[in-house]
């Protein structure tokens, strides 16, 4: 076995039993070297609104302005500082499209995605351009064998892809979802999945149609921000 990130030899025999077995597999599949390069957020130092690490754990300014606009905030949790490892993972994963790369994190993303309990989890599409170039959703693959509902669908092409918009681009884009079918979400305990919190723009799309759709409580989650 190598490291799937630097290819670094890793001192871990498979057994038939791992070969066979569908979860998320038992040992470091990148090596401690590459596992370092990224930095876990403390929930207890960072914003309960975004994640974002800061020393209190007040509702940071971003979240206070979120919350003037909908009267409400998100409970959003991302696990990892999107930092120049996470970003070149990120470049690999996603725009290079390396599929074998969603194993490096879904094994602490399921757990984290189980923790919740949720009644439905539903994760951020991609847009049918991106499927159609990118071949899978990035945030399925991370969310491995979990049991999701694909609840969501992009209302119609948009053009350009969120990642190449400046940040007033993102934040002034219009509302990309519909709810194939708003009953599903009435009186559950929704968790939203995406892959990065960037300026919260699409996630606030998705909660306030999921919200208006009678949802009991609603959580978010991301891999990193
Ligand atoms: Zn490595
Ligand atoms: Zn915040």
């Amino acid at each position: 076995m190598n490291c799937l990130l630097c290819n670094a030899p890793l001192n871990y025999r498979l057994s038939i039993l791992d070969l066979v077995r569908l979860a998320p597999l038992p040992f470091p599949i990148i090596c401690s070297k590459c596992a370092k390069s990224f930095t876990k957020i403390d929930p207890a130092a960072a914003c309960p609104g975004c994640s974002r690490p800061q020393s209190s754990n007040h509702l940071c300014p971003e979240c206070q302005r979120w919350t003037q606009q909908y009267g409400w905030h998100l409970h959003h949790t991302a696990l990892y500082t999107y930092n120049e490892a996470m970003k070149e993972f990120m470049r690999r994963y996603k725009f290079q499209g390396d599929y074998r790369l969603r194993q490096v994190f879904q094994g602490v993303f399921c757990r984290q995605v189980q923790s919740y309990h949720a009644d439905l989890i539903i994760p951020i599409p991609v847009t049918a351009t991106t499927m159609a170039t990118r071949g899978f959703n990035q945030v399925l693959g991370l969310l491995g064998q979990t049991t999701v509902t694909n609840v969501l669908n992009h209302r119609a092409q948009d053009k350009v892809a969120q990642s190449c918009k400046t940040r007033q681009q993102r934040l002034a884009t219009p509302q990309p979802f519909r709810l194939t079918d708003p009953t599903v979400v009435r009186d559950k305990k929704v968790l939203l999945v995406d892959d990065i919190y960037t300026t919260g723009r699409t996630l606030y799309h998705a909660a306030n149609l999921v919200k208006q759709a009678g949802c009991r409580e609603i959580l978010s989650l991301s891999l990193a921000r």
